[in-house]
């Protein structure tokens, strides 16, 4: 179906500040933007990311919607633990958990991202991440705006 991801995503993060310790701040230019994704999907995806960030971060959030060409682009930044460079290309495996002694007193069974990879291959778009230990990690995600093929 066509959603307002705007508008979706406004609603989330009132809805997720209430149970978050630290600020959400969501940015985004277009006051909306429609796209063809699976709702339930797109909210699990991105609950995905903002509970990751609220475990592995104690500041500032910042949600970033952008629209570029083809594709709508989605920021999920955190100033938080960051996760090491060898380990980048293994968060979104199942069960793949970076350090087991750091994750375990905020529990987890490391499938999160590995389902966020599959809800975003299912429409065609395209996670990834950028991190720097101790500085923070930041998720991306693209959406084609041509929707779910
Ligand atoms: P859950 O399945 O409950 O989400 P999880 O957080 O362990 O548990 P994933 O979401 O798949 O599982 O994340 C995999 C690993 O990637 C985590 O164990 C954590 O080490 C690392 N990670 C994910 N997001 C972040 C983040 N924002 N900052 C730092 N490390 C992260």
């Amino acid at each position: 179906e066509v959603i307002d991801i705007a508008a979706n995503l406004n609603n989330m993060v009132k809805r997720l500040q209430r149970a978050f310790p630290q600020k959400i701040i969501f940015h985004h230019e277009m006051d909306s933007c429609y796209l063809k994704v699976h709702e339930p999907s797109f909210e699990q995806l991105m609950i995905i990311l903002l509970d990751n960030a609220k475990k592995y971060s104690e500041e500032t959030i910042t949600l970033q919607m952008v629209e570029e060409e083809q594709v709508v682009r989605i920021d999920v930044i955190d100033k938080g633990i960051g996760i090491p460079e060898e380990a980048q290309s293994h968060v979104f495996s199942r069960m793949y958990r970076v350090d087991k002694a750091r994750s375990r007193k905020t529990g987890g069974s490391g499938l999160g991202l590995s389902i966020a990879k599959r809800i975003v291959d299912r429409h065609n778009g395209t996670i990834s991440v950028k991190s720097k230990e101790g500085v923070g990690s930041t998720f991306t995600v693209t959406l084609p705006k041509g929707g779910i093929a």
